[in-house]
């Protein structure tokens, strides 16, 4: 086991300026514009309004009377949670050790990838890249070796940034910022240790712990004293079992033309490729199949098929979602689509010595099923080595393996 300790394996992933940017995702005039989000108080607000001095929880009239020129628009809450629910899955596909926070912010920890996925900054620049391009949104990454250090970098990296903090240069990093960068210190402490002329985490770090626990108390003493030396001995844990493995890929509008059979194919094969794989990878085996689908109009639709056996099996997961997805080409044909994901849920550890063997039982009849279990094992294998672009399925090279339904009525 490869030890972690000295290792800036942590991000902190935090979307920037959450509500306003879905409000400015969904709609293109609201975009460059300063918006407010909440009439009364304010939600959220974008970069442009915070540039006229507009903060989170202010008063509306305050707000508008700082930037008039902003657009307010009501909180449309079942958006955001349908946008959290998609960047938490980009989150839980990039590893399965995520501490959400907020509905719009994680720790992750990528300490274990290295060698399978590359290194966190490389896992960083593209958690970033996926939620932009599935979700459509900006976030920002810190990445360090310790939570407290992995938020301060993502909020000084704000917005749409990545900041990797290495291990190195933590002090040159934490010591020049100011006070109210770190956890705990609210108006009232601030005022207390600026009174003192104390301004900087660096003069913090030169307090005595118990002068500061005589400053302030011991419990934000000790706190304080600890976080300016950054010490911060936390752990990523996970807030729940993971209950699924999914993907997904942004389809971008169809703006009334019509998505060939092929190309919607070669999405699900990808999809499916990407999240067996990982199952695998992960000891894991599930029996639901789920296929999410949204629309021009952002609503979503979501169809779910439960197999007799679990499996992490692809040509098995693969031929339930193509069920699926035959079953929607109608509503895909009158209502657009602009995104498609699948996953698998009902996980069980995979416990079991089947993955090792090269046949997999009742999985269906037939060369595929007696060969599938081990073309997995070996294409994984061959990833693993050599990256994920060294083996493509042939659909993915564009030839035609499409579906037997043709996606148009007529
Ligand atoms: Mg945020």
């Amino acid at each position: 086991v490869e030890a972690t300790v000295g290792r800036a394996t942590i991000l902190h992933a935090d979307l920037d300026a959450f509500y306003a940017s879905v409000e400015q995702r969904d709609d293109p005039r609201l975009r460059g514009r300063p918006v407010i989000v909440g009439g009364g108080v304010v939600l959220a607000c974008s970069y442009e309004a915070k540039a006229c001095g507009v903060k989170t929880a202010m008063g509306g009239k305050a707000a508008r009377r700082l930037c008039p020129q902003a657009i307010v628009v009501d909180p449309r809450m079942e958006a955001y949670s349908a946008a959290s629910t998609a960047v938490f899955e980009v989150f839980r596909n990039t590893t399965p050790l995520v501490e959400g926070i907020s509905i719009d912010e994680a720790f992750l920890d990528v300490g274990g990838l290295r060698r399978l996925v590359g290194t966190p900054t490389e896992i960083a620049v593209r958690l970033r890249r996926a939620v932009r391009a599935e979700v459509g949104l900006p976030i920002t990454v810190g990445v360090a070796r310790t939570k407290f250090l992995a938020k301060v970098a993502s909020a000084v990296g704000k917005p749409d940034g990545l900041l990797v903090v290495p291990p190195g240069a933590e002090t040159a990093f934490l010591h020049p910022l100011p006070i109210e960068r770190l956890w705990g210190v609210g108006p009232i402490t601030s005022r207390k240790l600026r009174d003192r002329g104390i301004r900087t985490v660096g003069d913090i770090a030169e307090i005595a712990e118990a002068n500061l626990v005589a400053m302030l108390g011991p419990g934000a003493g000790r706190h304080l004293h600890a976080l300016a030396h950054n010490r911060d001995p936390r752990h990523v844990t996970t807030n729940r079992r993971r209950g699924s493995i999914g993907s997904q890929r942004a389809l971008g509008f169809s703006h009334g033309r019509p998505r060939s059979a092929q190309e919607l194919d070669a999405v699900v094969v990808a999809l499916v490729d990407r999240v067996t794989r990982r199952m695998r990878a992960a000891d894991r085996l599930g029996r639901t199949i789920v296929l999410r689908l949204r629309f021009d109009d952002f609503a979503r639709a979501t169809r779910s098929h439960t197999l007799s056996e679990p499996t992490a099996h692809t040509s098995t997961v693969l031929a339930a979602v193509r069920a699926l997805l035959r079953g929607v080409l109608p509503m895909i044909a009158t209502r657009g689509l602009t995104q498609l994901g699948i996953s698998v849920g009902d996980l069980d550890d995979d416990g079991a010595v089947q993955l090792a063997l090269p046949f997999e039982r009742a999985a269906g009849s037939g060369l595929d099923a007696a060969i599938g279990p081990a073309l997995d094992v070996a294409l994984d294998e061959v990833r693993t080595r050599f990256g994920t672009a060294a083996v493509t399925r042939a659909v993915l090279l564009g030839r035609d393996q499409g579906l037997s339904v043709p996606l148009l009525p007529d």
